[in-house]
């Protein structure tokens, strides 16, 4: 069986495949050809299971959205949660690790990423793991568009004060930052991930922040 075709009854995830993009690589340069349109493309790196990429693709219809997971297995409840919520056809979804994210994506070709609840790798010599580490970074400034936006948010306050560290030194402009988002005016619009709900319901405060490459 090929490649797709295996991915697809591994995990059960025949209802969702129409969503399922097996080799991210192949649509460099060319996911608005996927999408039939030139709508914006959001990406979400470690969707998880999905509330979040599921409910932005339900509101905003004229934005298109990719995500991105390590887990393959968890595709397919992404891919639930977008049924569920009705979503059209502007929300892919692909198996891939977002350390090739070059590779996945051209230069420019990215309006903004979102990186959630990202795991925070707390031993030191892991921190080139980190979502936010500067080799991430810098790939990051190369997909992103003029005037795109990295959004982050964690409940983890060593990975933002890491993070807050690593955007500031790649030269990157900061805004929006909370160390509470839940009582910050950014709480509007909000969208709550699975993580954020439980880290949320035990009384633990949501850091945030925005930040954009300086040209
Ligand atoms: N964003 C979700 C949320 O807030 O509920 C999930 C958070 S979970 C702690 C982090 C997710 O990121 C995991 O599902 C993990 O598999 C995924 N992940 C971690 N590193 C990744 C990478 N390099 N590329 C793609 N996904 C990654």
């Amino acid at each position: 069986i090929r490649g797709r075709d295996k991915l697809i009854r591994q995990y059960n995830l025949h209802k969702e495949a129409g969503r399922i993009v097996e080799m991210a690589s192949n649509h460099q340069g060319r996911w608005q050809e996927l999408f039939g349109n030139d709508n914006p493309i959001y990406i979400e790196i470690g969707t998880g299971r999905g509330r979040f990429i599921a409910t932005h693709a339900a509101q905003n219809p004229d934005i298109n959205y990719v995500g991105i997971e390590l887990e393959h297995e968890l595709l397919g409840k992404v891919g639930k949660k977008a049924e569920e919520l009705a979503v059209g056809k502007n929300l892919l979804l692909t198996p891939a690790d977002a350390v090739r994210l070059t590779d996945f994506f051209s230069p420019g070709e990215v309006a903004r990423i979102y990186l959630n609840f990202s795991d925070p790798w707390p031993k030191t010599r892991h921190a080139k793991r980190r979502l936010t580490y500067r080799d991430f970074l810098q790939s990051y400034r190369s997909v992103l568009q003029a005037g795109g936006a990295v959004h982050f948010k964690t409940d983890n306050r060593d990975l933002f004060q890491f993070s807050l560290n690593e955007f500031a030194e790649d030269d990157w402009k900061m805004s929006a930052i909370t160390l509470d988002l839940h009582n910050s005016q950014w709480m509007e619009g909000n969208v709550m991930t699975e993580y954020e709900e439980k880290f949320s319901s035990q009384g633990m405060p949501i850091y945030r922040l925005e930040a954009r490459p300086y040209p």
